[in-house]
């Protein structure tokens, strides 16, 4: 099947002129094979590992092998068309890229280039929070519906699909805005009652749509988890009205729409003349799920100059001491940090990390068997030397956090929030001769009370006060959807115990 706009060719031959470039998708029917990186079943397309998410063997699906790739010519577009060229080398089973790209992303963020690039001192900063709802996950939550219903289309399935997701609060309003009203999909969001910030909270039960909705879990967020994986683990192989499906990173069709903005930013620099075409550039990346950086790896796949990934953590540092000693040991307590979204103990994408340097599934499977049943695996030492020679990794704590956000604030005038400094301070420890970019994964509005205090401001009153307050004093403004949040009418005010989610998911 042709798409509207294609023109005759294959993946290994990719126009390099310019001009073809926006017309360039590859067509449907074109096979890539995408495999489980733990080797446990059948290889399948595009589509359909992007309907299905996680393999049937557990295993996370990838691409058999890397398409040819011409990166640079790439690099001449706007963000759509580098969205449109990358998603389509990787998904071409998936027809019609251009137009979902369209879809995704016209009007929808603050800058027509999506994800701007701006020099903060010795760094760049790229800017991945200028999406519909101030977080980094816009980028990939807008795009990610319109990958679905269109995998959906090519395979002929007509049922509804219905997206659950549980949040502890940056994902579910994401999620909620990228799967507003789109036709054929339906979306039940379950939070912790108490456990998501006031403007968190307020971004979810104001959510407008016809497919959405919205509820608190009475406990906390591993709760309103552990519900959403029971229900799929329930409802396994049961006659629904509803196809189940998530919105987590486990997905592909959630992971490669993020590796756009780092050709963006080798292009703004390219444009701006910090480099020149083919010198390497290092990426800091404050990491939690493993998504944000692996994307970065994977655009060097595909043959950008990335030089160094720096994987930046927050007092949970299990991925340092992996990174430092090739061992993961998730028996550990975590800590709560004024980073949330980097909280975490299992990062579910390092599998497919440890998979692209090994080549060996049956390790893979076995280290994620050791995982599960011991607790830690420990990988081999030419694997930790592979990993080693792309990646570095530092952590930060609070307190540090805290101090680099006034430092800088001071020194640049740059406003950040506390998981950009933890990549921010995690970087002065790893220059190198490349220029060195830190991706900014918040608006620091999402996280006013750490962002005043570090300023020295006063942190009294509600949430909303302290945007007003950290506004009135820096001067930054607040971004237009979290600032017309107020007020607004609350539309989804139902508070459950865990227990009743799956009949929650029934009765709508
Ligand atoms: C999700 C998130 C991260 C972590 O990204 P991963 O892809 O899970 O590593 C970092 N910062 C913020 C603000 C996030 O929302």
């Amino acid at each position: 099947m042709l798409t509207e706009n294609a023109i005759e060719t294959n993946r290994n031959c990719i126009p390099s002129n310019p001009r073809f470039f926006v017309h360039f998708t590859l067509a449907g029917g074109i096979n890539m094979d995408y495999i489980s990186t733990r080797g446990g079943c059948p290889a399948v397309d595009s589509a359909q590992a992007v309907l299905s998410g996680l393999a049937p063997d557990g295993g996370l699906y990838m691409p058999k092998v890397f398409p040819a790739f011409d990166w640079k010519a790439c690099l001449v577009g706007t963000s759509q068309q580098m969205s449109t060229a990358i998603l389509s080398a990787l998904l071409p089973d998936i027809p019609r890229m251009e137009t979902l790209v369209r879809r995704a992303y016209t009007g929808k963020f603050e800058t027509e280039d999506l994800t701007p690039t701006v020099a903060v001192g010795p760094f760049q900063v790229l800017e991945l929070f200028r999406g519909p709802t101030s977080a980094f996950k816009d980028v990939a939550l807008s795009m990610l519906p319109q990958l679905l219903t269109a995998a959906k289309e090519e395979k002929g399935i007509t049922k509804e699909i219905r997206i659950l997701t549980a949040t502890s609060g940056d994902t579910g309003k994401a999620a909620l805005v990228g799967f507003q009203d789109v036709p054929g999909v339906s979306i039940q969001v379950f939070y912790p009652q108490g456990g998501v910030s006031q403007v968190q909270r307020a971004q979810m039960v104001t959510q407008e749509g016809g497919n959405v909705s919205v509820c608190a879990v009475e406990g906390n967020f591993d709760d309103a988890q552990t519900g959403v994986k029971q229900i799929f683990t329930a409802f396994q192989g049961k006659e629904l009205p509803f196809l189940l499906s998530s919105a987590n990173s486990i997905n592909i069709g959630r992971l490669a729409p993020q590796i756009m903005y780092y050709f963006r930013c080798y292009a703004d620099l390219l444009n701006r003349k910090v480099i020149a075409l083919g010198d390497p550039v290092d990426f800091c990346v404050p990491t939690g799920n493993f998504g944000d950086i692996l994307a970065g790896y994977f655009a060097k796949k595909l043959g950008l100059p990335v030089g160094r990934l720096i994987c930046a953590s927050n007092a949970n540092n299990v991925l340092t001491e992996f990174l430092t000693t090739g061992r993961y040991d998730r028996r550990r307590p975590l800590h709560k940090t004024t980073s949330p979204s980097m909280d975490i103990l299992v990062s579910s994408n390092l599998e497919r990390l440890l998979y692209l340097l090994s080549g060996d599934q049956a390790l893979v499977a076995s280290l994620m068997e050791d995982l599960s049943q011991k607790g830690y695996y420990q990988v081999p030492e030419e694997l930790l030397g592979a990993i080693q020679k792309e990646f570095g990794a530092g952590c930060c704590d609070d307190e540090t956090a805290k101090a680099t956000i006034g430092k800088v604030y001071k020194e640049q005038g740059y406003l950040m929030d506390p998981h950009t400094a933890c990549a921010w301070a995690v970087a002065e420890t790893h220059r190198g001769n490349a220029p060195m970019v830190v991706l900014s994964t918040a608006s620091p509005y999402k996280f006013s009370s750490a962002v005043l205090s570090a300023i020295g401001g006063d942190v009294s009153g509600s949430e909303f006060e302290r945007m007003d307050r950290l506004q009135a004093l820096t001067g930054v403004p607040i971004p237009a959807n979290l600032r017309s949040l107020r007020g607004k009418p609350e539309l989804h005010t139902d508070v459950i115990p865990k227990e009743q989610m799956p009949e929650y998911v029934l009765g709508r």
